[in-house]
């Protein structure tokens, strides 16, 4: 005889569902070669990252420079967010085929600071990032992007991909605000010290600048207002590029992480659940998280 259960009990025999709401995104971060401090940046990359309650996040660090990069081969697929702190020796044809696919095929992609200047001759990731500086970009590798008259214009011109002035603190300027990571961002605030990337160069298309920032000649700059923080899409994949984040000074900058935490959840859901803390930065001091 099978005994009449309560709606009670029987709901107590059933195993527990999983919460549908905690499953967490995958990100692969990427490090191993960098002409900045990757070993101690990647630490803080990665627990922005865990912070926001939203991402496991996997380290891959690639051979040192000079190492067998043919053996590099990590496995893009399944994760849902590749954040970039690489700037280093090119990948295999066979990885850089991978990363392609993954990001056509709907793949996030972060690119932090320093990882826009790798790849210089890799067409694919050029167009994914939008901007890039360094290694011996120039008018070859695409136009700047200026601000005239409110719109971001190509500007083709010779010269140099990449510089930046003296490093300080700055004021960046939000220049859209309609974009899920921007939205309820204040229009200007104070960034801690770090480099403000300028002269940027590369193919520029389908990017949507968010962010920029005056680069004054008064500390060695262009005399423009630089693009800073940007999104873009590549075949079905959305990445978020920001040109912060020198040291790990510049990344405890509330704005840094903020943008980062946000831009990361952007990329991986095309939505931001992510409140704005009380501690973001306004227009006359720098708020840093140590
Ligand atoms: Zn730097």
């Amino acid at each position: 005889m099978v005994p009449m259960l309560s709606r009670r009990a029987l709901l107590a025999a059933l195993p527990a569902l999983p919460a549908l709401a905690a499953r967490k995104r995958s990100a692969l971060l990427i490090d191993g070669q960098n002409n900045h401090a990757w070993a101690q940046t990647t630490p803080y990359l990665k627990r922005y990252l865990e912070e926001t309650g939203l991402f496991t996040v996997t380290v891959s660090t690639t051979p040192p420079k000079g190492g067998d990069m043919e053996a590099y081969r990590p496995k893009f697929a399944g994760h849902d967010i590749v954040v970039l702190n690489y700037n280093g020796e090119d990948w295999s044809k066979a990885t850089e085929a991978d990363f392609v696919k993954y990001v056509r095929s709907g793949g996030g992609l972060v690119v932090v600071h320093a990882a826009n200047n790798a790849f210089p001759t890799w067409p694919e990731f050029n167009e994914m990032i939008g901007l890039g500086g360094w290694g011996n970009r120039t008018e070859k590798d695409g136009p700047y992007l200026r601000l005239r008259e409110g719109k971001w214009v190509p500007d083709t011109q010779p010269g140099r991909g990449g510089s930046h002035g003296n490093q300080h603190e700055y004021l960046v300027t939000l220049r859209d605000p309609n974009h899920p990571i921007t939205k309820g961002l204040p229009a200007e605030w104070l960034h801690a010290k770090d480099e403000l990337y300028d002269r940027l160069r590369g193919p520029a298309k389908n990017v949507r600048i968010l962010a920029s920032a005056f680069s004054d000649k008064a500390t060695r700059g262009t005399g423009e207002h630089e693009p800073l923080i940007m999104v873009l899409s590549y075949g079905k994949g959305r990445v978020f590029h920001t040109c912060l984040g020198h040291a790990v000074e510049a990344m405890q900058s509330v704005d840094f992480i903020v943008t980062y935490q946000r831009g990361a959840e952007w990329a991986a859901t095309g939505k931001v659940t992510q409140k704005l803390p009380a501690d973001f930065p306004g227009k006359d001091k720098v708020s840093s998280r140590p």
